[in-house]
This record gives C-alpha cells, structure tokens and sequence, in this order.
C-alpha cells in the first residue's frame, strides 16, 4: 500500500508531525523500530516491580497551541510543585512555585535576592515565551534566502524588541553567557545561583561555567514551565497515547517493531523505505524523526550526499551524558514530595561537569530526583557515552552506588530503603532508544547548532539534499525538549510546499 508520508519514528515529534499532516488530508504512516510508541515520552513496565514508570522524562507538555490545533485529550498538567535544592550540611533551599512564597525562602540566604526573586520569575517567563515564538518561526536558509523567508525572521525581531530595552538586552546577552555568569548578573547567594544554573545544565553536557549556559537555561525553562517538574497524571506515556488515539482518529497509522533499515532514494528523491525485515513501503514524502546524524549517514548513506554535506552532518555534535536510575525502596525513604536536586554550588555543579570532560563519571554527581510511590527516578549526570578506562555493565553499578551515596548523605536512611535499582546509560539511550551517543536532543543545545544552524547551517527549513526527504525531530530547529515544536513546524513546511 502507498502513503502519501512515511515517518520514521513515533516519538512525540513524529506523532505531532503525523496528526498535522493527517490533519491536512495526507494519508500517514508511522514506522517505529521499539515495540511501543512515545519514543523518550513513555511510561513503561521495567521488570522486577518497577511498574508505569516514567522511564525517561519525569514531567512533560506540549505547547497548548498544538494541544488546542490537534484537540488532544490531555489534561493540564498540574501546578508546579516546590525545587527544592539540597545543600550541605543538611541545609535546604526550597524554591515553591508561589513567588512570594520562594522569596521567603531566600530570604534566609539573602534578603536582597528574596527581593529580585518576583522579577526574575517575570523576567523568565518572558524569555521564554520569545524563545517559543523564535521556535515557532521558520529560520531563514543562511546564506541564500528569498526575501519573503525573511519576513518571518523579521517578525520575531519586531517581537524581541517589544520585550522593551532592558529585558531585549538581557535576552540577547543571556544566550551567550554562562549560567554563572547569569545567575550573577541578578543574585549574591551562591545557593541560589547553584539552584538555577542546575536546569541550565540538565540534559546538555556543559558545565555552568560553559558559554551558553544561559540560553539552555532559557529552553529549559520554557520547556518545563519553571524550575520544578509538574507530574503528568497517569504518567507521561498518556500524551503520547493521547497522540496515538488522534493520528488513528484521523485515518493515520502507526506500525511498532518496524525498524527502518534505509529510506529508498532513486535519483535524487525519496520514494520509500526499506525495513529491517526487508519489507518495502513506497510513499511520495519520507520524514525522518530519528537524529539527523542517525538519519543522513545510516538511513540514506553517505553515497546519495553531496561529500561537503556527508562531513557536516558528521560533525554535528552528539555527547550523552544523562544516566536514568530507578530505585525501588520499602517506601521509607525519607525524601520530601517535588523535584530535588543536588546542585549545592556552582562550583560543586562544574566538578561534576569536569568528569564527562575526561570521559569519567562524576565523583559528585548533579542529581535531579522525583518520586512517584516507593519509586524514586534520579536523573544522573554526568555519565558520559564517551567512557574512558571502563566498560559500561561496570559503570553501570558505579553510577547507582553514587547516586544512592549521594542522596544518603543527605537523607541518611534513604540507603536501608534501597530494594532493587534499574539504571539507563547513554549506552541504553542509544541502544534501546535509537539515540546516536545516547544524545536526548538529537544533538546538543550548543550556540552554533541552534536557529538557523539546526541541524546544519543552510538546513534550517527541514527540508534536506534529497527531494521529499524531511527531518522533523529534536535535532532540527524548535526542537529539544518535550514540546512538539519540530514536528509542528516540519509538518507546516512540508504542506505549505506540497501546495
Ligand atoms: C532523562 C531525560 C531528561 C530530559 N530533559 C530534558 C530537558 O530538561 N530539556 C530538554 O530540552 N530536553 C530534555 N530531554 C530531551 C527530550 O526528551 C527530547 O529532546 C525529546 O524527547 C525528543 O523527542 P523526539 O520526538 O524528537 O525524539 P525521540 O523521542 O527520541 O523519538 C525518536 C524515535 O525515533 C525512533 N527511531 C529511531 N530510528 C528509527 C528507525 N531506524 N526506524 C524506526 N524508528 C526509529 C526511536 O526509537 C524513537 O522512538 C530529556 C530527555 C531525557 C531522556
């Protein structure tokens, strides 16, 4: 049977992608090489008692539009619960959603940041509904551009400058600069600053010190609606099953356990794909969801690319870091409700950060912990992909061992709890999870891969050097994070060049 589009991989971003083209008229399909849909959205069934845990991501939203242009069943996810960050010796830094009530948290440690903390909340929010609109905006393809792929650029232009003098500056200035740098422009307290350059470095392999810090904080800030997690009810696995009930609504299907081994290409231009198990599927339009890496040099291959084209995409820079670990306790654990995390300094943050530089595992790890019953989900950095000197069922047991250390020390007790602990490494990710160097972006969140050089400079627009071959993952423009940005946009693109 022939599609109209063939979209390779149902993580959020190809489900968003597929419901818009659906949505359009186009006949769809969704090939997914794991037996399950969601791609890093699912809530699964590990094994040995660890039942609907949310594997991967602990909280998720997509961008309300697309909820609203898709009529997704979802329910609004929950206030924002209390960031609370554990300090040395025992000390803790709750930061609650409320402000006032943040303030008077602070103010403990300084009475002058308790006073900024209402207007740099003001500040973020603003920062990050630009970042959305930036998201949303198609980027130009540098250097070549018709003026009319211009007018949009422009409009976001006109929208920074009505963010007023001051914040646009700030803005600006914030992409470049360090988290530490950041944080310092507003606060004097090093335990706050600790507390927000922590979002700034979760999920990226940077340090808080590292140029650019800033604008991560900005994307993840936007992405999560602040500091702390807000928990799904159900889990996360019920968005994409939410995406999954309106793609097949709308006449579109999904095909799990169907890996796609290549993307059949004659002449210049995509004509289908080829399965793992041999089956061939012909479509007028192929989209990749996978990595840009993953989807240039494995699924099409290097011999249909211009050689310029084959080394940029091998340059594009994949560097896991994140390990997942699950722990099962006897429910006395002791850790308080909300998103904790370990981040007592920046400093102490950098260390961590210092290990995957040298391909080792952080001594002192940023951990970032949630809990859901007697399970608790601890987000691990860093545990590089790229391990020097060990090989990873090792690591594997050293990264448990000092994430279970680490939150003893600060809940003594949690230890005794401990019952039985899963861990996912980057190896994991990319095994498991088709993510190349076990990256959750699809390519990290660095300044020269963002914009108008996401995934590559002059391939901004989701189209590709093959004809009817897109990308509308997280390594393209508007992508990273959970949002639905990438597949929105890519999907947008491709019926505005079918017409
Ligand atoms: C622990 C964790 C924390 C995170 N925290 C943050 C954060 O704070 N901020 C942030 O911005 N991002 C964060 N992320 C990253 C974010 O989750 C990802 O950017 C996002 O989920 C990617 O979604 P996607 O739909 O683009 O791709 P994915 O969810 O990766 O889906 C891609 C799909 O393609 C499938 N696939 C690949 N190859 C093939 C093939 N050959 N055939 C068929 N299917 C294939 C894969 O199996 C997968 O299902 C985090 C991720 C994790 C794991």
């Amino acid at each position: 049977m022939a599609y109209d589009v063939i979209i390779i991989g149902a993580g959020h971003n190809g489900l968003v992608a597929a419901n818009y083209l659906a949505k359009a008229g186009k006949k769809v399909l969704v090939l997914e090489r794991r037996n399950i849909p969601g791609g890093q959205l699912v809530s699964e069934s590990l094994g040995d008692g660890f039942n609907n845990v949310d594997t991967l991501h602990a909280s998720a939203q997509l961008r309300p539009d697309i909820v609203a242009d898709l009529g997704l069943r979802i329910e609004a996810p929950r206030a924002g619960s209390a960031y609370t960050c554990l300090l040395d010796g025992g000390k803790r830094l709750t930061l609650d959603a409320d402000p006032a009530r943040a303030s008077a948290a602070i103010r403990e440690f300084s009475a002058r940041d308790a006073e900024r903390w209402p207007e740099f909340v003001t500040f973020m929010d603003r920062a990050a509904a630009f970042l959305d609109a930036a998201y949303r905006t198609p980027m130009p393809r540098l250097p070549h551009f018709a003026l009319r792929e211009g007018l949009p650029l422009a409009g976001l232009l006109w929208k920074l400058r009505r963010l007023g003098g001051r914040d646009m500056f700030r803005v600006v200035r914030a992409m470049s600069m360090s988290a530490e740098e950041f944080t310092g422009d507003w606060f004097e307290s090093e335990a706050l600053r600790a507390a927000v350059s922590a979002l700034a470095i979760h999920g990226v392999t940077l340090g808080p010190m590292s140029a650019g810090t800033g604008y991560t904080l900005m994307h993840n800030w936007l992405n999560r609606g602040g500091l702390a997690h807000r928990p799904v009810a159900g889990g996360v696995g019920t968005i994409t099953a939410a995406l999954v009930e309106a793609l097949i609504a709308r006449g579109g299907e999904v095909r799990t356990s169907a890996e796609v081994r290549n993307v059949v290409v004659e002449h210049q231009r995509a004509r289908g794909v080829c399965l793992a198990s041999g089956e061939e599927i012909t479509a007028d339009c192929v989209i990749s969801a996978a990595d840009p890496r993953r989807t240039f040099l494995q699924l099409v291959g290097a011999a249909e690319l211009p050689p310029e084209f084959v080394w940029q995409a091998q340059s594009i820079k994949l560097r896991g870091c994140v390990a997942k670990v699950h722990i099962a306790t006897d429910g006395r654990h002791g850790l308080p409700d909300g998103t904790l995390a370990v981040a007592p300094s920046i400093r102490y943050l950098e260390r961590a950060y210092d290990a995957a530089k040298y391909g080792e595992i952080s001594a002192q790890p940023y951990l970032e912990v949630t809990m859901s019953g007697n399970i608790v989900s601890i987000h691990f950095q860093f545990a590089p992909y790229a391990l020097r000197q060990a090989d990873w069922e090792a690591a594997r047991a050293v990264v448990a061992q000092r994430a279970i250390d680490t939150l003893d020390a600060q809940y003594p007790g949690f230890k005794a709890s401990v019952q039985r602990t899963q861990v996912i490494t980057a190896r994991d990710l990319e095994s498991n999870y088709g993510l190349s160097e076990g990256d959750l972006n699809h390519g990290q969140l660095i300044l020269d891969q963002i914009f108008f050089m996401r995934p590559l400079p002059g391939w901004s627009k989701h189209a590709t050097p093959i004809d009817g071959l897109y990308l509308c993952g997280s390594g393209v423009h508007g992508g990273g994070g959970i949002s639905g940005a990438s597949g929105r946009n890519a999907a947008r693109s491709i019926v505005g060049d079918s017409r």
